[in-house]
């Protein structure tokens, strides 16, 4: 289907972000707009914070801006680092680049923590590395989209421990599906968005900082910005508002998806995606679709499949669009072709990852990959049933 064409009447968004608001946030999102500098707003504002606290693992302020995540990862950068500081930033797949194409922009020596893609940074390695310089941060990204492969933040903290450098980690993905303890596991700064676990449209994003992280920020040798200023959205929360004109619908519909994951219960929440997500990784085993990425580190949030080497990822991608509205990823990088990628976070239940498992295995026999009828659907019904 042309891309100018509407959306087919089932439109499923599986990426691993955005992903499916559900009708609760839709709701809270269509509420009239307020005054960004008004009671109804301030008070909205203050609920997200105590809200979202817990789910940081934090008693931090927590500064919201109007800002795709890729935003708040420079935003982290701009206010904790100045031009020829040196920073070490974990490379393991597309967000950890996109982590050093920032930072160079912004003037700062890059030093680079490579770990071949689909690989788990060791935490020990890590730690090694870390005290042979004297860095102003450690960077990386606790859930690497791009690879399906989560990152064991509690002992890279622990290793880290004592390392003066600021541990910045981004948790664009991981937030509100995968477990994150920042005040506990010594994370400075922890930069996330609205559009993954957190249920929301893209266009929110948030920060949280340490004390540990302020007397850096704090410093006047900082990246000169405006818009970004962590100090200026600090006065301002302090208001329960934001520095410049909030985005007061996402910040609702922040609010509506909040309380959702406090109703089911954050444990719960968190159980349920690394639940089903190796459900889905069994499933595909089950179809012939091999996880990319080491098993012990595999992402709750999202699932990282192994294209045959007789098939196209592409074509796979297009197809589930074409014959059944399903939307998922391909990969955008070196992996373009070979992986293909579904998000397994935010509003999803097992029905969910039940329908993908059917789609994956008509469009798969379509292109002549036949697996025993439903074996893909049998195996994630195991899964889920045994509770692994
Ligand atoms: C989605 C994502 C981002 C942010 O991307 P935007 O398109 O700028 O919102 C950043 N880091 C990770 C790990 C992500 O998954």
């Amino acid at each position: 289907m042309p891309d100018s064409m509407p959306p087919p009447a089932c439109y499923r968004l599986r990426l691993p972000g955005p992903t499916e608001v559900p009708e609760r946030v839709r709701q809270a999102i269509a509420r009239p707009v307020v005054n960004h500098r008004g009671p109804v707003f301030r008070a909205t504002l203050a609920h997200a914070e105590t809200l979202i606290q817990p789910v940081l693992g934090t008693s931090n302020r927590v500064l919201f801006f109007a800002a795709s995540g890729t935003g708040m990862m420079e935003a982290a950068l701009v206010n904790s680092v100045a031009p020829g500081e040196r920073l070490l930033i974990v490379c393991q797949g597309q967000f950890g680049e996109r982590f050093t194409s920032i930072a160079r922009v912004l003037g700062a020596a890059v030093d680079t923590f490579d770990v071949p893609w689909g690989e788990a940074v060791d935490p020990a390695a890590l730690a090694v590395r870390a005290a042979q310089q004297n860095y102003r941060a450690i960077v990386l990204i606790h859930n690497e989209s791009s690879t399906g492969v989560a990152t064991d933040l509690g002992a890279v903290g622990a290793a880290l421990r004592g390392n003066p450098a600021l541990l910045i980690v981004d948790s664009v993905s991981g937030l509100g599906g995968i477990e994150m303890c920042q005040d506990e596991w010594g994370v400075d700064i922890v930069v996330s968005a609205s559009q993954k676990a957190l249920m929301c449209p893209p266009g929110l994003g948030l920060a949280s900082v340490s004390a540990k992280a302020w007397q850096v920020v704090n410093q006047p040798d900082r990246t000169p910005s405006f818009y970004w200023s962590f100090p200026k959205a600090l006065a301002a929360v302090e208001k329960s508002e934001t520095a410049f004109t909030a985005p007061v619908s996402l910040v609702s519909g922040l609010c509506e998806a909040l309380e959702m994951i406090h109703q089911e219960g954050l444990a719960h929440v968190l159980a349920r995606h690394a639940r089903l997500s190796s459900a889905l990784r069994a499933g595909g085993a089950a179809l012939g679709l091999a996880s990319f990425g080491a098993a012990a580190s595999a992402s709750p949030t999202v699932v990282a499949f192994m294209v045959p080497e007789s098939l196209d990822g592409g074509k796979i991608v297009r197809a589930l669009y074409q014959d059944y509205g399903s939307v998922i990823a391909g990969s955008r990088n070196r992996l373009a072709g070979r992986v293909i990628r579904i998000g397994t976070m935010g509003a999803l239940n097992e029905g969910t990852i039940l329908t993908d498992l059917s789609h994956l295995e008509a469009v798969l026999a379509s292109m002549g990959h036949r697996t025993t009828p439903g074996a893909g659907l049998v195996a994630a019904s195991a899964a889920l049933h045994t509770g692994n």
